[in-house]
């Protein structure tokens, strides 16, 4: 079995930004050389999320409103966490919610997706250097 492991890196400029990370992800395939297989690709922090869903901005808009709902960042003063000094409790909570990691099938050197699915990168207290993982293993 083969097993390839690479991170990307993400600065984003807004506190909550999701990116679609599809094409680097199919990137890290091709440079695994791996067919057959399964690969992982999750956030290494604990307020930024990795998920699959539709390309499609109205929905990026929706996700943000739908959150902010759920865990408003302000007041900070809400949250127990923040007592920490730190203002991303609702960051916490948000990340809790769309999750941290996604899983994709590998089928004939192919992330074997269902129709309209891509992979994304959730980003709920940005501005600083973040990290997502990406691991694959296989047969090539
Ligand atoms: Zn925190």
């Amino acid at each position: 079995m083969k097993s390839f492991r690479k991170e990307l890196v993400f600065t984003t400029k807004n506190r909550v930004e999701f990116i679609n990370i599809t094409s680097q992800v199919n990137e890290a395939l091709a440079e695994s050389g791996i067919k057959e297989g399964l690969c992982l690709v999750n956030a290494m922090h604990i307020t930024a999320s990795v998920f699959i869903n539709d390309h499609e901005s109205g929905l990026w808009n929706d996700y943000q409103n739908w959150l902010e709902k759920l865990a408003p960042h302000e007041p900070v003063s809400q949250y127990l966490h923040n007592r920490t000094g730190e203002d991303n409790g609702d960051a916490h909570l948000k990340r809790q919610i769309m999750g941290r990691e996604v899983t994709v099938a590998v089928t004939g050197g192919q992330l074997d997706f269902g129709p309209w699915e891509q992979i994304f990168y959730g980003e709920f207290d940005g501005r600083r250097r973040k990290r997502v993982l990406i691991k694959i293993i296989g047969e090539s």
